[in-house]
């Protein structure tokens, strides 16, 4: 299939695009080995805007081999932490400077509002190398005094500290939701430790990735240090998780695929991070200060991203009395929402891809079958590209498939609830726990109800607040281990201890 114009776009990102998309293997731009490619698609139109190199195996054999070689010997690994933190600081910067063009990509590959993607993913991707740089130079061991007598060394005295190192050769793996903000909350404290990396976009958003990866060339990271190899789940991204040289897999997804990573990443026992899904639950009490502004909380909290969000509040729990009116505000913000293609300033793009179209659809019709009713939405929009109405269900039952299971669409449950203990029984009753929020003026229930989820984050009237410092990740199936904060840096760095004879 021919490329389309990507005319809406602004020089240079329109004639970046539709140029042949190549593997960053050892600092070189390269061909997939196979020579193939695979379609990237425009999801407001349906349109191929990137053909990208079709990574399989064979590439990430020869991506972690020169992972390994930068690790081992070379620049990066003699180069002082101070100066690596320096080299982390510089691509924050830089992914400042090249902010239009990023987020321009990014709203063409996913789909997302140009402003959010400017504001949000380009932000906090600076945000998070800015954060990380500073603690290049603060990984440190600690000095221990041997206080045990030792039956064969009688009165030999001993001094002790321990190392923090580098893991060693890391797998990345990562979703299209948030392309280049994923790529950052990985890259950022992989660098900032010492490790080497490859790293696998998803196949439905890989351009934003290989444009990070063109700008931190430019930076001057050393060769071998990042790699980056395109291509699908089962023939790039199994590979990588199965990877006998590679030390560490850090994923981002499906907790489906999620438990796939955990079984490839045996064959070696390589350490694991995953970061996975979720059905958070969004519980508003009926003592809140002001229910439009809860209602428009609880709309961005389901809404934003188009609800492609790991942490998406789509169990939208609310104490009766006010129930109805929470819903019918929520309602008129979705009935007001402009659905259009993400460059266009809407308030929601179209999903991802056609796959998430028809799932997303499929979801709705299932919860409808299954007896819930459409307080609004509910439908598509347009006769192209992927868009789905912003969409609140009610009439739902905690038996559902829509209130069991993730949808990652714009598509919110809205149940009433009568009183604290029920209520949350009823938020913890989920295999997930990724994120929960609360609203209410009474602090001491927020206080006990932020106590009482079992969820990796808690949000008291707020919602998707993020910052580099703060860790984040999953409670049960959600994920093990945290992105961002000191947190991550324990899931980049091994403990070595020594002892001295005195
Ligand atoms: P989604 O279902 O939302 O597309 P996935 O969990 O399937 O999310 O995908 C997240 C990332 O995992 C993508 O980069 C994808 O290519 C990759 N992936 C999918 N299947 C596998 C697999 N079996 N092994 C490793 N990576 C995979």
């Amino acid at each position: 299939m021919a490329l389309a114009e990507v005319s809406e776009l602004k020089s240079p990102v329109k004639t970046w695009v539709p140029s042949k998309k190549q593997l960053l293997i050892g600092g070189k731009w390269v061909d997939a080995k196979n020579g193939k490619t695979f379609d990237v698609e425009n999801p407001a139109t349906g349109d191929i805007v990137a053909q990208v190199a079709d990574g399989k195996k064979e590439d990430i054999d020869a991506a972690v081999k020169a992972a390994r070689k930068a690790f081992e010997s070379g620049p990066w690994k003699d180069m002082s932490a101070s100066e690596r933190g320096k080299l982390v600081w510089k691509i924050g910067d830089a992914i400042l400077k090249y902010g239009d063009e990023l987020a321009e990509l990014e709203s063409l590959d996913n789909g997302k509002p140009l402003a959010v993607a400017r504001a949000a993913d380009v932000a906090l991707s600076a945000d998070i190398f800015h954060y990380m740089a500073g603690w290049a130079t603060k990984i440190k061991g600690d000095t221990f005094e041997i206080s045990t007598d030792h039956f064969y060394t009688p009165g030999q005295k001993y001094f002790s500290y321990t190392l923090k190192e580098p893991v060693g050769v890391v797998g990345q793996i990562i979703p299209w939701n948030f392309p280049l903000l994923m790529a950052a909350w990985k890259l950022a404290p992989v660098l900032a430790t010492g490790n080497t990396v490859v790293l696998k976009p998803a196949e439905q958003t890989p351009l934003s990735a290989l444009r990070l990866a063109e700008i931190i060339q430019e930076v001057g990271l050393p060769d071998g240090v990042l790699n980056v190899v395109t291509g699908d789940g089962e023939g790039a991204g199994a590979p990588l998780a199965a990877h006998d040289g590679v030390d560490k897999v850090a994923f981002t997804g499906s907790t489906e695929v999620g438990k796939m990573i955990v079984q490839a990443a045996a064959g070696n026992l390589k350490k694991v991070t995953l970061e996975l899904g979720g059905k958070s639950p969004n519980v508003v009490y009926k003592d809140v200060a002001d229910i439009k502004a809860t209602a428009a909380g609880a709309a961005s909290a389901i809404f934003f991203n188009h609800g492609q969000c790991c942490c998406a509040g789509s169990r939208l729990y609310i104490e009766k009395p006010i129930f109805d009116d929470v819903v019918s505000e929520v309602s008129n913000i979705a009935k007001g929402m402009k659905v259009a293609p993400g460059l266009t300033s809407p308030d929601m793009g179209p999903l991802v891809s056609k796959e998430q179209f028809e799932k997303v659809q499929g979801y709705i019709k299932s919860g409808l079958d299954d007896g819930a009713k459409c307080a609004v939405g509910g439908g598509t929009v347009g006769d192209k590209g992927y868009f789905v109405e912003p969409t609140v269900l009610t009439n739902t039952n905690d038996k559902m498939k829509v209130i069991k299971e993730e949808i990652f669409g714009p598509v919110v449950a809205a149940e009433p609830f009568d009183d604290h203990e029920e209520i949350m029984s009823r938020s913890n009753n989920s295999d997930y726990g990724l994120a929960a929020a609360v609203w209410t003026s009474d602090v001491q229930k927020a206080i006990r109800t932020a106590e009482a989820f079992r969820a990796g984050t808690v949000w008291v009237n707020c919602y998707n607040i993020f910052d580099a410092a703060l860790p984040f990740g999953g409670y049960k199936q959600s994920g093990w281990g945290r992105e961002m904060g000191s947190e991550i840096l324990e899931a980049y760095t091994q403990v070595k201890s020594v002892v001295i004879a005195k």
